[in-house]
């Protein structure tokens, strides 16, 4: 039931099939919750439905409900249809709602109450299904994305887009159709909705699709499954689970984890506690995935691996020169991944594409010489401190490494003097005390001065979003007339 190099979402999730009995989906004690052949059948039912509320092929539909079975109908609803789905986070507010609603004018607009009404309503329809089918260059979802600041903007992904992605990554990743993924990620995001599922269904093969993460429950249905994507936080909460252990991953072939950083330091505490190196990746919702370690040979901690093949990745400087192996730039991209542009904002291709047609990330990095992409930090993250660039990620390492700090976040406030000031918010492992002073004074051991931390804060926790990602607009502003070294309350050293 292999999929690959398909044009369409259509065809890549052929095993979308009335005649297809196999499980697609099941529950944590391995409990079938739904064949192919009833995805089949009430996907259908609900395109109907839908239509009945007047979607129609290229029109939007919008949906912010909580992960459900259901909801996942939906999405194979609008790609069998070929309506535009625009899955929105759960978080976003009634203002965040109103805004993507006005701007992107859906026909449907789905919250828990209207998918269950409609639902309801989808029982009695038609489980058949006779459309034209969308083509490659048809929109097959509007997902939008603010990165950290501004107003969200929504990306404009074709059919080709996401259905050339998922068969790339379904074969290098070497899904075969007897494997089950764990499923425990948000399905608004391209994480969970398109890497996830479209890379189960291309092979047919099955997914435990669990509401959200929870470690014990994760625990419970890893032994029947082959396959985990997870953000970096799923991976750091099941190292803190006493019960997880090699004995616990018997049955997985396959750790994946993206959308963040995954710290070097939990990739070797994973690995030690049970021999899997997790495989890190890289992408984004305007480009679907990027690069990857490899299925077979070295996964490198800290680096998010080779382009995917079909995939051009550069690293360039500040005049769209490419730089040489080893040297820090913007990452640009290139490739039938690659979203369509802006919805409504055609004045935006200007500034995030470049003329010659490839897309500017807005991720610093480097490769090294055997071609692994390592990342530096957002470009809008970057600390420029006495006009020197301090890339966030560097001294971040240098903290991380300290005894008795879990993690960090490196962050540039305003300063009268320097422009910025490099400014580092620090985590202490559990049980454990930092001295703000200790990590300045290591920091000055290992980096140049204009690195060094101008004030250390001691934080319980770092502010992160649904995707694990750290929130460093909101450390800035927090952080933007503090200074010192702080602890929590606010008091000199590192008192928690
Ligand atoms: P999103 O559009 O929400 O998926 O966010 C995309 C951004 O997440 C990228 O531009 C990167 O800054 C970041 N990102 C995704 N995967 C990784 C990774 N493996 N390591 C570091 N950053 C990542």
């Amino acid at each position: 039931m292999a999929a690959r190099h398909a044009d369409t979402l259509r065809d890549l999730l052929a095993a979308v099939d009335p005649s297809h009995d196999a499980p697609f989906l099941l529950d944590a004690d391995g409990h079938v919750l739904l064949t192919y052949a009833g995805a089949a059948r009430r996907s259908a039912q609900w395109a109907h439905a839908l239509a009945a509320h007047g979607a129609r092929p290229g029109e939007r539909v919008a949906m912010q409900v909580a992960k459900s079975v259901e909801a996942l109908m939906v999405y194979l609803a609008c790609v069998r249809a070929g309506y535009v789905l625009l899955p929105m986070n759960t978080g976003y507010t009634a203002g965040e709602v109103a805004h993507l609603v006005g701007d992107a004018e859906p026909v449907v607009v789905l919250d828990d109450a209207s998918l269950a009404t409609i639902g309801a309503e989808a029982d009695a329809l038609p489980t058949e299904l006779d459309v034209h089918p969308a083509g490659p260059d048809d929109l097959a979802a509007i997902l939008y994305t603010s990165g950290t600041t501004g107003r969200p903007k929504g990306a404009m992904l074709s059919q080709r887009n996401l259905a050339s992605n998922s068969a790339t990554l379904a074969e290098l990743w070497g899904f075969t159709t007897g494997d089950v993924l764990l499923h425990a990620l948000p399905i608004f995001h391209t994480h969970g909705l398109f890497v996830a599922t479209n890379c189960t269904v291309a092979n047919g093969s099955s997914m435990v699709f669990l509401d959200r993460f929870d470690a014990d429950e994760v625990l419970r249905a890893l032994p029947r499954c082959s396959v985990m994507m997870g953000v970096p936080t799923f991976y750091t909460r099941l190292l803190a689970h006493p019960g997880f252990d090699a004995v616990a991953c018997a049955s997985v072939r396959l750790f994946v984890s993206g959308s963040a950083p995954l710290l070097a330091s939990v990739h070797h505490e994973f690995r030690e506690r049970t021999g899997h190196a997790i495989l890190e990746r890289y992408g984004m919702t305007e480009t679907s995935m990027l690069t990857s370690n490899p299925l077979h040979g070295e996964r490198r901690p800290g680096t998010v691996g080779p382009p995917l093949p079909g995939v051009d990745v550069r690293v360039v400087d500040e005049h769209g020169v490419e730089v040489a192996t080893g040297e820090v730039g913007g990452v640009e991209v290139r490739g039938p991944n690659v979203f369509r542009g802006y919805w409504r904002r055609p004045e935006l291709n200007d500034t995030e594409f470049t003329a010659d047609g490839w897309f500017r990330t807005g991720d610093v990095g480097r490769f090294d010489a055997e071609g692994y992409l390592h990342l530096v930090g957002r470009s809008k993250d970057l600390v420029i401190s006495g006009g020197l660039n301090v890339y966030p990620v560097e001294v971040e390492a240098v903290i991380d490494e300290l005894p008795g700090v879990l993690e960090s976040a490196v962050i540039g406030v305003p300063d009268p003097d320097f422009g910025e000031a490099v400014v580092a918010v620090v985590v202490a492992a559990p049980g454990a005390v930092v001295d703000p002073v200790d990590v300045r004074q290591a920091a000055r051991r290992q980096l140049a001065p204009f690195k060094v931390p101008k004030h250390v804060h001691v934080v319980e926790a770092l502010p992160r979003n649904a995707m694990g990602k750290v929130e460093k607009a909101a450390l800035r502003t927090r952080f933007a007339n503090e200074t010192g070294e702080t602890g929590e309350t606010g008091e000199t050293g590192g008192r928690r």
